[in-house]
C-alpha cells in the first residue's frame, strides 16, 4: 500500500510492531491509576504500541451533566465545572512537575475558558461531541505527558485528525482516508508510544463525533485494524470477561477465553464490558483482543479468539434492567419501509403474524434517536412504545444443546416472560421480561446457571470443653454440610497458639496435630492477613468466654468475617461498644449468629425471632436462665448447707472457676441483656436490678479464701428458705424483663418466692426454663425449658447457628 509521503519499509514497519492498548476511564479514575497506567505502558507496551484511552474516570458523565445544566436556568453547570476542573487540573499538577503542570494546565485553562462561554450563552456548540472530546483529549495530552516526564517517548493525538466517518448514531467509519491519515502520522516515528484519543471522531464536515457510550473499545479495534496491528489489549479494571457483571453479581467466575462470536453477541446485548462494535472491524484472521485487568495486572485474563472446544456451554450471563420495546403494526406498509432507514439493528425482535405485529427491542440508550426517527415519520399511531421491560441472556456457543439452557428456560417459567427465544446466531438464549430486575433474582439465576458451590473458611477460637465437642460433631456432619457449601476448618487456636491452615486441617487427630503445629499467633495480626484465605467467606466461631476477642469483633466484621458466638462478652458489651459491633456488622453486611448464648442449644432464640416474624410482639420473658443456679436452688432445702452445693458444683465442674461469677449474677446479667437486645430493646447493664448472692465481705477476696469462708453465704440464704417456707413457697433465683405498652422495659435479676408447686419450683436440678408471654401467648405462656448448659447441646447449638449461616450465604442474596 502506497501512502503519501512515507516509503513503503516505513508503512510495513508500522504494521509489524504495532500492538494496542486501551485504558477506560476506570483505569484512569486519579493519579494513582495513571502512574500504574503509565508502568503498564513501560513495561507491557512495545515501544511503537499505540495506547488508547477514554476520559478519565467519570469525567464523560461530568460533560454531560455540565451541557444538562447549562440548558436549565441557575449555577448549577458553573459549579459542576468547577468540579470537574478542580479533578482535572488536580491530576496534572499531582502527575507532572511544576513546569510541565503549568503548560499543560494553560492549554486545559483554555478549553475550560470554552466551557465557561458556552455555559454564560457566548459561544454556542452545536453538538455535545465538540464538548464530549475534551474528556479524552485531557486523558491523552496527561498520559503521554507523563510518560514523557518519566523518560518515555510519547505522543498524544487527537484521533479528530485522522478518525474520519460519516455521521449516524453508529457512524460510519471512512476506512481509507482513516488509515493514511493515521499512518501519516505513526509511521516517521518509530519508537515513540502514540497516545490516541478513544471515543471521538471527525465528521465530513469536520464536525466532532462520538462513537457512542463506551465507543473507546470501539477506537481500539478500529485503530488496530486501520493499523493492521496483531494484538489489541483492552485494559479494565476487571481481570477479563466474567460469567457476569461483578457490580451486580456476587460470585461470577472468570472466563480465560471467550470465542469471538461469543464475544461480539455479548457486546451486543449490550455488555458494558465490551462496545457492541468492538468487533465490526477486526479481521479475526490476524488479530488477538485480551481483556485484562490494569489494578491488577498479574491477574487472569480473557483472551477473545477463534478456540477449538469440545463442548457448548453458556459462559456469560448478561442483563439490562431497562430496555425500550416498540410494537410495529405489520399492515402499516409504508412504516415497514421506513424501518429499513432506522439504521439500528434492535437487540431481539419478533412477530405476532395472528396480531399483525412485530416486536423490537431496543437497549435503553438508543431511545432519543428512535424517538427523533418516530416524530420524523409520521408513523399515524403504527408504533407503540412501551416501558418497564427488562432483559436477560446467556450467551455461548450452541447454547440451545446445553444443560444450561434448559436450567435458564426452567427458571425463568416463574418470571414473567414476555418473550423467549434464541439470537440469530444460535449463541444466546434471550428473555424479555415484563418486569423488573432485581438482584436476588439474578444472582440467583446466575448461581443456577453456573451451578457454583461457594466454599467458606473457619476459624475456631476455642479448644475448650465445646469448642472440642463441636470440632467432633463437625467432623461427623462435614459430608452433609459440604453439600451445601465447601466448608473447611482453616484454623484452631487456643488463647496462645494457633494452628493455621488454609487448605483446610486435617480433623482425624486434630488434638494431637494441634499439640505438634500450633505455634504463638497474635490475633490482631492474623485478622490483617485472613481476608487473603481463598474462600468466599469466613467465619470465626468464638468459642471463649474471653473479653478481648469481643473488643475485636468490629473490626472481625470489617474485615470482612463472619461470627459465630458462643461467647457472651460481645452480646452483653456495654451499650458503646454493643452499638459498634452492630453498626459495623451492618455496614460491612456480615452475619452474626450467637443463638448458644443464652440457654446453650435449647431453641429459644429462633422461636422469638419466629413468633416476631408472624407478627406477634415479646411482652416479658422470665424464668431461670442459668443452669448452675438451677443446680443450685433445686438441690438447696433445710437438710443442705447452700455453701456446700457451691463447693459440690464447683467441684463437678457447673459453676465459673470463681463461683462469685455465678452467685453475683453477672452471667445472668449476660444473658437477660442478650435476649432483650434480640427482640430491639434498648437494654445496658445500669438497667438491670440485680441482687447478688455475694455480700459484700466476700466480694473483694481471692477465689481460695472466698471457698474458705464461704458458710459465711449460709444465713442468709437460711433465712431467704424459712421466711419463703411461712407461705408455702421457696426461694429461686429469676432473671426477667417485661415490656410495657409504651415499650418501657423493667429488667430484673435476683431471689423471687415461688409457690412449691409451680413449675418454676421443680425443675430438674441445672435445667433452663424461659417463660415467654407475648401479644398471643398472652393466656398461657410459651414455655421452653431443657437443658441450658454442657458441652453436647452447646456444640449443637454451634451446629445449629453454622447450618443457619450456610443457609443465609448459599442462599445468595
Ligand atoms: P472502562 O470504561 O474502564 O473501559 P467500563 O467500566 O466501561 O470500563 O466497563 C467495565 C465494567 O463492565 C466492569 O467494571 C464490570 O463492572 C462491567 N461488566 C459487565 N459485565 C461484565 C462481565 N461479564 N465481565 C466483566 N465485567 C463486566
Ligand atoms: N468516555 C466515554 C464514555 O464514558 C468513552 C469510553 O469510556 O469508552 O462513554
Ligand atoms: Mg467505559
Amino acid at each position: 500500500m502506497a501512502i503519501e509521503g512515507l516509503t513503503q519499509e516505513q508503512v510495513q514497519a508500522a504494521a509489524d510492531t504495532v500492538q494496542v492498548h486501551k485504558f477506560g476511564g476506570s483505569s484512569l479514575a486519579d493519579a494513582f491509576c495513571y502512574r500504574r497506567v503509565a508502568r503498564i505502558v513501560t513495561e507491557y507496551a512495545g515501544a511503537s504500541d499505540v495506547v488508547v484511552v477514554s476520559a478519565a474516570g467519570d469525567t464523560t458523565n461530568r460533560i454531560l451533566a455540565i451541557i444538562a445544566a447549562a440548558k436549565k436556568p441557575g449555577d448549577t453547570a458553573a459549579i459542576l465545572l468547577e468540579q470537574l476542573e478542580k479533578f482535572q487540573l488536580g491530576l496534572i499538577n499531582e502527575l507532572l512537575g511544576s513546569d510541565l503542570a503549568q503548560s499543560l494546565c494553560q492549554l486545559s485553562n483554555a478549553d475550560f475558558e470554552r466551557f465557561r462561554r458556552f455555559i454564560r450563552g457566548e459561544e454556542s456548540i452545536s453538538r455535545d461531541a465538540e464538548l464530549l472530546a475534551y474528556g479524552e483529549l485531557w486523558s491523552a495530552r496527561l498520559l503521554a505527558a507523563l510518560l514523557r516526564k518519566q523518560g518515555t517517548r510519547a505522543e498524544h493525538i487527537d484521533a479528530r485528525d485522522f478518525l474520519c466517518a460519516e455521521d449516524a448514531p453508529e457512524p460510519l467509519i471512512q476506512e481509507q482516508v482513516s488509515r493514511e491519515a493515521l499512518l501519516q502520522r505513526v509511521a516517521p516515528y518509530p519508537g515513540t508510544r502514540f497516545i490516541v484519543t478513544g471515543f471521538i471522531a471527525r465528521g465530513l464536515n469536520s464536525e466532532s463525533l462520538t462513537l457512542g457510550r463506551n465507543g473507546s473499545d470501539y477506537s481500539a479495534t478500529l485503530v488496530g485494524s486501520l493499523l493492521d496491528a496483531k494484538q489489541v489489549t483492552i485494559w479494565k479494571d476487571v481481570a477479563g470477561v466474567y460469567s457476569a457483571d461483578p457490580r451486580k453479581i456476587e460470585r461470577v467466575v472468570s472466563l480465560p477465553a471467550l470465542d469471538w462470536s461469543e464475544a461480539e453477541e455479548l457486546a451486543r446485548l449490550g455488555s458494558p464490558v465490551l462496545h457492541p462494535r468492538t468487533f465490526q472491524p477486526v479481521n479475526r484472521e490476524r488479530m488477538v483482543i485480551s481483556v485484562r485487568s490494569s489494578l491488577k495486572v498479574e491477574n487472569q485474563q480473557t483472551r477473545i479468539g477463534q478456540f477449538e472446544h469440545a463442548e457448548p456451554r453458556g459462559k456469560v450471563f448478561t442483563s439490562l434492567s431497562e430496555v425500550v420495546l416498540f410494537k410495529i403494526e405489520l399492515n402499516d406498509k409504508r412504516l415497514v419501509d421506513q424501518l429499513d432507514e432506522l439504521d439500528l439493528e434492535p437487540i431481539f425482535s419478533w412477530t405476532e403474524p395472528e396480531k399483525h405485529h412485530q416486536y423490537l427491542v431496543f437497549h435503553q440508550n438508543h431511545l432519543d434517536y428512535i424517538s427523533r426517527w418516530l416524530e420524523q415519520i409520521d408513523n399515524d399511531n403504527a408504533v407503540t412504545q412501551i416501558r418497564g421491560y427488562s432483559m436477560v441472556a446467556l450467551v455461548g456457543d450452541r447454547i440451545q444443546e446445553t444443560d444450561q439452557y434448559t436450567t435458564f428456560k426452567l427458571q425463568l417459567s416463574e418470571q414473567k416472560v414476555r418473550r423467549f427465544g434464541l439470537g440469530e446466531h444460535g449463541n444466546s438464549a434471550i428473555a424479555i421480561l415484563e418486569q423488573q430486575l432485581d438482584s436476588r433474582f439474578l444472582n440467583r439465576l446466575h448461581s443456577q446457571l453456573f451451578n457454583y458451590r461457594r466454599s467458606l473458611g473457619v476459624l475456631v477460637l476455642g479448644r475448650g470443653n465445646i469448642g472440642s465437642a463441636w470440632l467432633e460433631l463437625f467432623k461427623q456432619q462435614r459430608d452433609r454440610i459440604n453439600q451445601v457449601m465447601d466448608v473447611r476448618i482453616i484454623g484452631i487456636a487456643n488463647s496462645k497458639r494457633l494452628w493455621l491452615d488454609y487448605g483446610g486441617v486435617e480433623l482425624n487427630a486434630w488434638s494431637a496435630d494441634f499439640d505438634r503445629l500450633a505455634r504463638p499467633y497474635v490475633l490482631t495480626e492474623l485478622l490483617r492477613e485472613l481476608p487473603n484465605a481463598p474462600y468466599d467467606e469466613l467465619v470465626i466461631l468464638d468459642l471463649t468466654d474471653a473479653k478481648p476477642i469481643a473488643q475485636l469483633y468490629p473490626s472481625l466484621f470489617a474485615n470482612g468475617l463472619h461470627i459465630i458466638s458462643a461467647n457472651k462478652r460481645a452480646g452483653s458489651a456495654h451499650e458503646s461498644l454493643y452499638h459498634e459491633i452492630r453498626t459495623i456488622q451492618h455496614e460491612y453486611k456480615r452475619e452474626w449468629l450467637y443463638n448458644t448464648t443464652v440457654g446453650a442449644g435449647l431453641p429459644l432464640n429462633y422461636a422469638i425471632n419466629d413468633l416476631r416474624a408472624q407478627g406477634d410482639e415479646i411482652r416479658s420473658i422470665s424464668g431461670i436462665f442459668s443452669g448452675t443456679m438451677s443446680w443450685l436452688f433445686e438441690n438447696f432445702s433445710a437438710d443442705t448447707a447452700f455453701s456446700d452445693l457451691v463447693a459440690e458444683a464447683k467441684e463437678r465442674g457447673y459453676t465459673e472457676p470463681d463461683p462469685r461469677e455465678d452467685l453475683s449474677c453477672q452471667d445472668l446479667v449476660r444473658k437477660l441483656l442478650i435476649l432483650a437486645r434480640e427482640i430491639g430493646l434498648k437494654l445496658d447493664w445500669q438497667d438491670i436490678e440485680v441482687n447478688s448472692l455475694v455480700p459484700e465481705h466476700l466480694r473483694d477476696i481471692s477465689v481460695a479464701e472466698f471457698m474458705q469462708r464461704r458458710s459465711e453465704l449460709d444465713e442468709p440464704m437460711n433465712e431467704m428458705l424459712e421466711s419463703a417456707a411461712k407461705d408455702g413457697k421457696v426461694p429461686r433465683l429469676l432473671a426477667s424483663f417485661s415490656v410495657s405498652e409504651e415499650r418501657r422495659v423493667k429488667a430484673k435479676v435476683g431471689i423471687e418466692y415461688i409457690p412449691a408447686g409451680d413449675m418454676l419450683a421443680n425443675l430438674i436440678p441445672g435445667e433452663n426454663i424461659f417463660v415467654i408471654y407475648t401479644d398471643w401467648y398472652s393466656e398461657m405462656p410459651l414455655v421452653i425449658s431443657g437443658p441450658g448448659a454442657g458441652k453436647q447441646v452447646t456444640a449443637g447449638g454451634v451446629q445449629s447457628d453454622l447450618n443457619q449461616l450456610l443457609g443465609r450465604l448459599s442462599a445468595i442474596s
